[in-house]
């Protein structure tokens, strides 16, 4: 980015990558060599294997949620790298971004945490990914247009009808869809269930057709 000095620490401290701790050279992070030996999943559009897809027309994730993403996505939600999201926006642009023909949504809408988890952590990990994407796919990123109204148990060791029941419901749609076609982005699906309770709030809300997009998911069965 223009107009930012080198941080002098940074000529004591080289910037390590956050995975194999080989320094950067420019880059944010993780280095480029890390971000290219990520798994994707290949998977294309797969709304038809999601276990629960209720409300949501298609399904994108782009990598699979192994070892190296999992330290990524936890410096992204728990160590406030809000820079691992950025890279793995790009990423996921670079993986998907032809496939799942972006212009056809008018709007992305970050998967909403509740505003005191929000509040905790200090940013929604969803929308730190929704607005790089955005930038890159020239897209609005809606960030109140939907909220969670209750604080919901985290989904993680809950029974697939569990986490359906968990977020049953707890997502309210804030102003009118006028039929919008639009693109959740969240971080990682699991069984869909939160990303489905999402979609019919939003199809309740008046919008059009309501697709995810994650960075990753979990190997099937795994
Ligand atoms: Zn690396």
């Amino acid at each position: 980015m223009w107009g930012r000095l080198p941080n002098p620490l940074d000529l004591l401290f080289p910037p390590l990558c956050i995975l194999c701790t080989s320094p950067l050279e420019g880059e944010k992070i993780v280095c480029g060599r890390c971000l290219g030996n990520l798994s994707p999943t290949g998977l294309g559009q797969w709304r038809e294997q999601v276990r629960v897809g209720e409300g949501l027309d298609e399904v994108w994730s782009a990598y699979w949620f192994d070892d190296q993403m999992k330290a990524l996505i936890h410096a992204l939600k728990y160590e406030g790298l809000r820079g691992a999201g950025r890279r793995l926006g790009e990423a996921m642009s670079q993986l998907l971004g032809t496939d799942c023909t972006p212009e056809k949504y008018g709007l992305l809408i970050p998967i909403p945490l509740h505003w005191n988890q929000r509040r905790r952590r200090g940013y929604n990990q969803a929308e730190v990914l929704a607005i790089r994407l955005g930038q890159l796919w020239r897209i609005t990123v809606g960030r109140r247009c939907i909220v969670r109204r209750r604080s919901t148990q985290s989904q993680t060791g809950l029974s697939v009808q569990e986490r359906r029941v968990n977020v049953a419901g707890c997502f309210r749609v804030t102003g009118k869809g006028n039929g919008l076609n639009v693109l959740l982005v969240d971080d990682v699906l699991t069984t869909g269930a939160t990303a489905s309770a999402c979609g019919l709030a939003l199809k309740e809300g008046g919008y059009g057709r309501v697709s995810v997009i994650t960075v990753a998911t979990p190997p099937k069965d795994g």
